[in-house]
């Protein structure tokens, strides 16, 4: 059965999230649907910059986002064990000069947590598989715990990432572009003799490797970490 909503929002990650506050803020309630059953517990984005900081100042989310995350101010760029250079992040915004670090784990439950607050609900285990448009509306099939569904909606946000089923369906082109090589992240615990209030890269022959604390340990020596790190290659 049809189930009609001014704004169906496809994706609970940030944007998602972000978009059902922002509009919550403006008086509308949106429908938001996500495939995962459970939030993500991982690292993904981990660095909050000045600029999304600024954006959700109004909904109280930044205040809560400053009090939970790190504040990375620099970041060294290592060589064959020698520091190179060093970039400095804390020019970019007076207001915040530095990156907030915090797992995209947590910056979901902060925005949810504000989303749910302004009686918004994020209905979880709900996956959007297609989209059409008809006399100006948008009928998107959903398949969730209750079955399968079309819903109809005046608008549809397709926050389903990047490799979005909604875009697709609707032929919209994604014209950024992609490295040839994959990407990977890991949450992992270290102790390791570098500044853990800095964001580090190490240059490899093929790649690098970029720790990031992401949180504090307890009873650490060394700064130890719980660290994301992104390598290439
Ligand atoms: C290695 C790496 C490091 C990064 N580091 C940073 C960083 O430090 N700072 C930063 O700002 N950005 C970073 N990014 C980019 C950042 O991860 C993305 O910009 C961000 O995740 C985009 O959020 P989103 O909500 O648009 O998409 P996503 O986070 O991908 O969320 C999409 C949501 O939609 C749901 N979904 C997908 N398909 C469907 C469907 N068909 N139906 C229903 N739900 C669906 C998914 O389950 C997910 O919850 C990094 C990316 C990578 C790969």
């Amino acid at each position: 059965m049809a189930r009609a909503s001014e704004v169906l929002i496809v994706g609970a990650g940030p944007t998602g999230l972000a978009a059902a506050l922002f509009l919550a803020e403006r008086g509308h309630r949106a429908r938001v649907v996500e495939q995962a059953t459970e939030p993500s517990p991982y690292s993904k984005a981990f660095g909050v910059n000045a600029r999304s900081l600024k954006l959700l100042e109004s909904t109280g989310v930044t205040d809560r986002f400053l009090a939970n995350g790190g504040r990375m101010r620099h970041l060294t760029l290592h060589r064959h064990g020698k520091a190179l250079a060093r970039l400095h992040v804390d020019g970019v915004d007076a207001n915040y000069p530095f990156l907030c670090v915090q797992s995209q784990a947590e910056s979901e439950r902060l925005l949810a947590e504000a989303v749910l607050a302004r009686g918004v609900t994020i209905e979880r285990g709900v996956r959007a598989t297609g989209v059409a448009i008809r006399d100006g509306r948008a009928h998107v099939q959903l398949e969730g715990p209750d079955g399968q569904e079309v819903a109809d909606a005046g608008t549809v946000l397709a926050a389903d990432g990047s490799s979005s089923t909604l875009r697709k369906a609707l032929g919209i082109r994604f014209d950024g572009k992609a490295y040839p090589e994959p990407w990977r992240l890991w949450d992992v615990e270290l102790e390791v003799p570098l500044d853990p209030d800095q964001g580090h890269i190490f240059l490899l022959d093929r790649g690098g490797i970029g720790p990031a604390r992401r949180e504090r340990l307890a009873g650490s020596r060394l700064g130890a970490g719980s660290a994301g790190i992104a390598s290439q290659g």
